[in-house]
């Protein structure tokens, strides 16, 4: 039975709202389709952005509808005119190229915790479908063969510019469309093109080419998905031409194509656009040369909302190590298994709110009576988000030393402060915090509660003195 007691909402750029539940076409078969890279150097730190996001909800689909009841697909592109450039550039061949940056890919996903989809589809394999959707949409006049190319016919989609929110002139007036003599109208876009011999390609009922970017989602989709599937995601960057694109392909091919359209905000560095020029560009790899774990860029990513632009600050990183340190060394204390808790799976089920998902987190890690359910919730729920893969993130000396004994030293002492407080003994209350400071026990006190922090400084040996 799927888990299904809280409804999940996804924000569908589509509708442009969340004010529907979200129900998949079969609970028995959920699918997804995220855009994947064009593999011809490292992932920058942005391109990690989408493929942390679209691995949670993974996660949450498959706790909600069951493991086995998920089919996630992300494409490789490998083949595209830097992938071209690139071979030229070094000598290589494209194979050579495209393979090693699948790897290096897929290495670097894995090291910020990323479940590998169940199809990873590469763009190549994928040639003959692309060309049987080409001659299909021909056939139904929604496209045409010109100068050894195919270009689609924006005119014949009335929808097109729904998913974007376009219209027709507004994208000619943003000048992001190429005039070329072949195409009919500016706004036809490239469905296949000629490729000259230097250039990889493959025969076709129009000449030795290749297929433009767009068509190969649509065809991959297709093939693992069906006509129709749950869910498409990608980078906001994508939603125009490329989504818009994929969708007029699909929909004049007789495909209902996705309900549910998904996009992340950009990764920013510091404030600014990530560019070369700018010297703040860097891949997921220099930082894991740098010693950031992969589990403090999965867990800053997620601190911020996936429909929010993402600002990766060194602060942000530094406080993210720390958190994970002091969790990472808390749950390592228990043993069991729960489900997260309700507040942090109502959460995440209200459009992936992982902001607010870690609030709860931190709060479970709060809690002053040291619950074991608390704890194991705590886990249960970082699990969830793909955190705590033992990856050696760990505040030692809270993982020796926060134990059950030294819990109760600290709330027996702490009860003993209250009462001398209520008696009006303040120097007797006080000499007992000074005592907890100087065993290296930081207390933060409330009202009528508190919460404590084992520091490095902490000395178990004079904790006990205290008593
Ligand atoms: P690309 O290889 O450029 O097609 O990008 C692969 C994926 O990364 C796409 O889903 C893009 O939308 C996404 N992406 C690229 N740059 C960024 C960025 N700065 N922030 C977040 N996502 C990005
Ligand atoms: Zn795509």
């Amino acid at each position: 039975m799927p888990n299904t007691e809280t409804p999940i909402y996804l924000y569908n750029t589509k509708t442009r709202t969340k004010g529907q539940q979200f129900v998949p076409i079969d609970a028995q078969n959920v699918r997804m389709y995220v855009c994947g890279p064009t593999v011809y150097d490292r992932a920058h730190l942005g391109n990690a952005r989408p493929v942390i996001v679209f691995d949670v909800l993974n996660r949450l689909l498959r706790h909600v509808y069951g493991d086995k009841h998920v089919t996630y697909v992300r494409n490789f592109t490998d083949v595209d005119d830097k992938i071209n450039a690139k071979a030229v550039a070094t000598g290589r061949t494209i194979g050579e190229i495209t393979d090693e940056t699948i790897q290096w890919f897929l290495d670097d996903m894995g090291a910020v915790g990323a479940i590998e989809p169940d199809h990873m589809p590469r763009a190549t394999a994928y040639i003959a479908p692309m060309i049987a959707m080409i001659e299909d949409l021909i056939a139904k006049g929604h496209a045409y063969a010109a100068e050894g190319h195919v270009l689609f016919s924006v005119s014949s989609y009335a929808e097109y510019g729904a998913l974007s929110g376009r219209s027709v002139d507004d994208m000619i007036a943003g000048a992001r469309v190429e005039i070329a003599p072949y195409k009919r109208d500016p706004m036809d876009f490239v469905l296949w093109k000629p490729s000259s011999d230097d250039q990889p390609g493959w025969d076709s009922p129009w000449g030795n080419g290749r297929p433009g970017w767009h068509i190969e989602c649509s065809a991959m989709a297709h093939d693992l998905l069906g006509a129709s599937f749950d869910i498409h995601g990608g980078g906001n960057d994508l939603t125009f031409p490329h989504h818009e694109n994929e969708i007029a392909q699909s929909k004049c091919a007789g495909h209902d194509f996705a309900n549910v359209w998904m996009h992340n905000e950009m990764l920013q560095v510091e404030g600014k656009k990530m560019s070369k020029s700018l010297g703040n560009f860097f891949t997921v790899r220099d930082l894991l040369d740098q010693g950031v774990a992969g589990e403090v860029i999965r867990f800053v990513m997620l601190s911020t909302h996936y429909r929010k632009p993402m600002d990766w600050t060194e602060t942000k990183r530094v406080e993210a190590e720390k958190t994970l340190r002091k969790w990472n060394a808390i749950i390592s204390q228990v043993e069991g298994e729960v489900a997260p808790s309700g507040l942090f799976m109502d959460a995440l089920k209200d459009d992936l709110n992982t902001p607010q998902a870690i609030t709860e987190m931190h709060r479970l890690a709060q809690g002053i009576a040291w619950n074991q359910l608390d704890i194991l919730q705590l886990k249960a729920s970082g699990e969830m988000l793909g955190l705590f893969q033992n990856n050696g993130l760990m505040d030692a000396n809270v993982a020796v030393n926060r134990t059950e004994r030294v819990d109760s030293i600290i709330e027996s002492l702490m009860s003993s402060r209250y009462q001398l407080r209520s008696v009006k003994l303040y120097e007797k209350a006080d000499k007992i915090r000074d005592g907890l400071i100087s065993a290296g026990v930081e207390v933060r006190e409330g009202k009528d509660s508190y919460t404590y922090d084992l520091l490095p400084s902490f000395d178990v040996a004079k904790l006990e003195a205290l008593k």
